[in-house]
């Protein structure tokens, strides 16, 4: 498997300046490798804006955020980062030797001499409804209750659902589930969908057939749990007016769209502003020397959060994680074009 790598500098995040920052280490010498929760390159451009056009990156009049992360990772490529992706950093923790070992949830370990947190806003993951006792349904396969994706259709077989939320999602997996649920009440708090025309005119029919298991159930909302030992058996939906509803039901699937979560970025004692990471801004570096933050997740007066800043940002900590990583080797500095990239030509 992946684990016990040995690096020079963990990045926390392929985000576009995690990214970036490979290419500022790679230029002094320094190898990387990435960890992201997500499946692909990009943070925010790719998950959020892929073809959405940015105005702001210098030398690019307009380009596309998913275009701008090709960029990037072919401006990366020639110093190798490792990509670890699907996982997410769990843990960063000092070493004997004085160096960092970090840990995914998948298992991969990194032995590293600095850390990058380049985490944006932190790790995506579903947004969940504010219901008491929520995560004591929440798992995974056929015995849970609470269920943000779905990996399997067939564990939904006979069972009476409900799907809550108004956007593609949510009607996707109800037309999906449709021909093997027993039943599925479809919550969202007002009789208009934000979906594709032809999925709310398909559930819409399907509501109306006697003899489809699709039920509307507008304009209520989500409003309690009821079951017995992480068992569902019920959720309560109610009205703006208060009026309470309870639909029997094995299981909840709410489809409330990504929200990005600082996660166990939290824990790992660095001082924390708003959800975001302090750093002395000359260097990046957090309240833990040998751990830098740069991009979204760092704040200093005057920050900015765009592409821009962070890209300087990862110039900065590339740089004194050099100092830091040869104390008695002063950096010989050159400009790129002085120096000349690997496979680019000098
Ligand atoms: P992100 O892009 O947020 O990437 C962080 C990555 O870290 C994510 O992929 C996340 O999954 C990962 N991560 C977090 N925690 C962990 C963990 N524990 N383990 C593993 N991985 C983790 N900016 C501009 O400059 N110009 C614009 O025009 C512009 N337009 C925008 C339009 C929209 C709709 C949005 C949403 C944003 C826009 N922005 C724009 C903001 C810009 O996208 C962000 O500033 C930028 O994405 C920040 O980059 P980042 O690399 O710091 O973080």
């Amino acid at each position: 498997s992946d684990s016990r790598i040995e690096t020079d500098v963990v990045i926390v995040g392929a985000g576009p300046v995690g990214l970036f920052a490979v290419f500022e280490l790679g230029m002094l010498g320094l190898r990387a490798q990435l960890v992201d929760s997500l499946a692909g390159l990009g943070g925010q451009c790719q998950a959020l804006y892929p073809e959405k056009p940015i105005y702001d990156i210098p030398g690019y009049p307009k380009i596309l955020a998913g275009e701008l992360i090709e960029r990037l990772a072919e401006q990366a490529a020639p110093f190798q980062p490792g990509y670890h992706l699907e996982q997410r950093v769990e843990t960063v923790q000092p070493t004997e030797a004085g160096r960092w070992r970090v840990v995914s949830s998948a298992g991969t370990e990194i032995d590293c001499g600095a850390v990058i947190v380049a985490a944006g806003v932190g790790a995506f993951g579903p947004n969940r409804p504010p219901l008491d006792g929520l995560y004591d349904y929440e798992g995974q396969g056929p015995g849970a209750g609470v269920h943000y994706l779905v990996s399997r259709r067939e564990d939904f077989r006979d069972k009476r659902l409900v799907i809550a939320g108004g956007g593609d999602s949510a009607l996707d997996w109800t037309l999906s589930l449709s021909d093997l649920a027993a039943k599925i009440y479809v919550v969202h708090r007002r009789d208009k969908f934000r979906a594709a025309p032809e999925s709310v005119r398909e559930m819409r029919r399907l509501a109306d057939d006697p003899a489809s298991p699709v039920e509307l159930v507008v304009p209520y909302q989500l409003h309690g749990l009821s079951g017995e030992a992480g068992r569902l058996s019920g959720v309560d939906v109610a009205t703006l007016e208060g009026e309470v509803r309870r639909l029997e039901a094995d299981a909840l699937l709410p489809f409330f769209g990504l929200s990005m979560n600082l996660g166990p970025i939290a824990e790992w004692g660095l001082d924390l502003e708003r959800g975001s990471l302090k750093v002395d801004p000359a260097a990046c570096e957090t309240s833990t020397p040998g751990i830098y933050a740069i991009g979204d997740i760092a704040s200093y007066p005057g920050k900015l959060k765009l592409i821009l800043s962070g890209f300087s940002e990862a110039a900065l900590a590339a740089h004194a994680i050099y100092a830091r990583l040869n104390p008695d080797t002063p950096l010989h500095w050159e400009h790129s074009t002085t120096k000349g990239v690997p496979g680019f030509g000098a």
